[in-house]
């Protein structure tokens, strides 16, 4: 069975459903537009805050955060150990350490002295950018888990349980295979991404490939997309991987047909349209657990669109409204948004 991690009230391992968390990337030097995308990503429903602390003044942020959002802050610590403590005063909920430059004995056995009489867990978190030279695929997947396994051993030999890991390259096959080796030999949750994914398209299906691969398979307890975009895109990947494998409700789900040369409406318009509308909805008040279909037209489409929960075949002059698989009424063009948002109530 494998175990469970608190991150402060989260449940993270097991059965429990997988965790969306973000990481800030604002500077320190803007204290203001750092609160402003913590509350941000909270919204958008990163569950876990991970924030980079560099220098001893970044840990007062720690403070400041915990009193204006209402979610677990991760402190993510190189280098120097005593950052680490500080950020553990401060009141951090999790750790996050990388072995490959916190190594000292000594050093470790401090902060997880410290974690332990806090009851805070730690992530032990390799990336493969920490090696140096060129290494095979099959060296940098050992050297990754090697480091990881025997970071775990010192832990435990302190009697510290409350361990996460997680290993990150930016070649899903380095990432797919090292968590699959990590979650066959290890019992502690992991939390999954991959790191320096490249530009954002690319590193959007890269992400989407190996991280949905590794989650189909049941590997992962936490998830970050790490992307060359804002924080708030990272938390809406994570939640469309998550929600598209079946693995969690963000967002009402919108199926819509690529379109070809029989379709004589502005599809793409009108999807775009209708997800900015549904995205607007300030109360969420259309946030149900529903499929909705727009489809181009009338050959695929009153398939599909009565296959969802509510849909609509476009045709040249009107679309045809489905509820629940049945032919409802016919719709003229422009009223489809305010159709398929009444027919949401
Ligand atoms: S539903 Fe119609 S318009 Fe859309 S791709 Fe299929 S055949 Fe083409």
């Amino acid at each position: 069975m494998k175990s469970v991690v608190r991150v402060g009230s989260l449940k993270i391992g097991a059965n429990n459903p997988v965790v969306v968390k973000g990481m800030i990337k604002s500077s320190f030097d803007d204290r203001a537009g750092l609160i402003k995308e913590a509350k941000a990503l909270e919204k958008e429903g990163c569950q876990i805050l991970r924030i980079a602390i560099e220098k001893k003044q970044d840990a007062q942020i720690i403070d400041i955060l915990k009193s204006r959002i209402n979610i677990p802050v991760e402190a993510d610590i190189h280098f120097d150990y005593r950052l680490a403590i500080l950020s553990l005063e401060k009141g951090v909920d999790c750790l996050r350490l990388n072995p490959l430059n916190i190594n000292k004995l000594k050093q470790i056995r401090q902060v997880v002295a410290l974690a332990k009489d806090k009851d805070i867990p730690i992530r032990v978190g390799v990336n493969s950018g920490g090696f140096k030279g060129k290494r095979s695929e099959d060296l940098l997947v050992s050297s990754m888990a090697k480091e990881i396994f025997s970071y775990i051993k010192i832990m435990e030999n302190l009697k510290f349980k409350k361990i996460m890991v997680s290993a990150k390259a930016p070649s899903a096959r380095v990432t797919l295979k090292v968590n699959q080796l990590l979650y066959k030999k290890l019992d502690y949750p992991i939390h999954l991404g991959l790191t320096a994914t490249g530009p954002f398209y690319e590193g959007l299906i890269k992400s989407s490939i190996t991280l949905g691969i590794l989650l189909y398979q049941g590997i992962g307890s936490a998830l970050r997309v790490s992307l060359n975009s804002s924080s708030l895109e990272e938390v809406k990947a994570a939640k469309v991987i998550l929600q598209s494998l079946g693995l969690g409700f963000f967002y009402p789900e919108i199926i819509s047909c690529p379109t070809c040369s029989r379709c004589k409406v502005d599809l793409r318009a009108k999807v775009e349209k209708f997800k900015k509308i549904l995205n607007s909805n300030s109360n969420n008040s259309y946030n149900k657990k529903v499929k909705i279909a727009l489809m181009g037209c009338p050959v695929n489409g009153p398939g599909e669109a009565s296959s969802a929960d509510i849909g609509i075949a476009f045709g040249k002059n009107y679309g045809v409204l489905f509820k629940e698989g049945r032919p409802i009424k016919r719709i003229g063009h422009k009223l489809y948004s305010k159709v398929l948002l009444d027919s949401l109530k």
